[in-house]
């Protein structure tokens, strides 16, 4: 694994705890990623709301292993690291499949899920 682009959904599942894993799939389905932004080819960045919104950032080290920050007390990988990761996997195909952003990403806005589209990745 090079850049966030190769992460697999086995990758995320390998990361974390199995209930932590499942926390997170909840978080990703109830909605709870705010904002979802690639900063470049190895660092996701997003915030994800829990009892309150938490920063999280999402790294690939030189080694190709996934690492995760987020700004909740948890010391190991949390369930707001998880939702991020799972809100990736489901839309990096989006942007894979019309245009090769990722080169080209830094400065891009913040995206929620209602910026998500075909047409503005195709005019990004
Ligand atoms: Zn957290």
């Amino acid at each position: 694994m090079k850049t966030i682009k190769d992460i697999k959904i086995e990758d995320v599942q390998n990361l974390f705890d199995s209930i932590i894993f499942l926390r997170g799939e909840e978080y990703f389905e109830e909605g709870c990623i705010r904002s979802i932004e690639p900063i470049n080819s190895v660092t996701i960045n997003g915030i994800v709301s829990g009892n309150q919104n938490y920063n999280v950032s999402v790294s690939i080290d030189a080694e190709g292993d996934i690492i995760c920050d987020c700004s909740c007390p948890c010391d190991f990988n949390c369930k707001h690291s998880a939702a991020l990761l799972l809100k990736w996997l489901s839309i990096k195909d989006k942007y894979n499949k019309k245009c090769d952003v990722l080169p080209a990403i830094n400065g891009w806005a913040s995206y929620v899920d209602t910026n998500l589209s075909k047409d503005a990745c195709m005019t990004a």
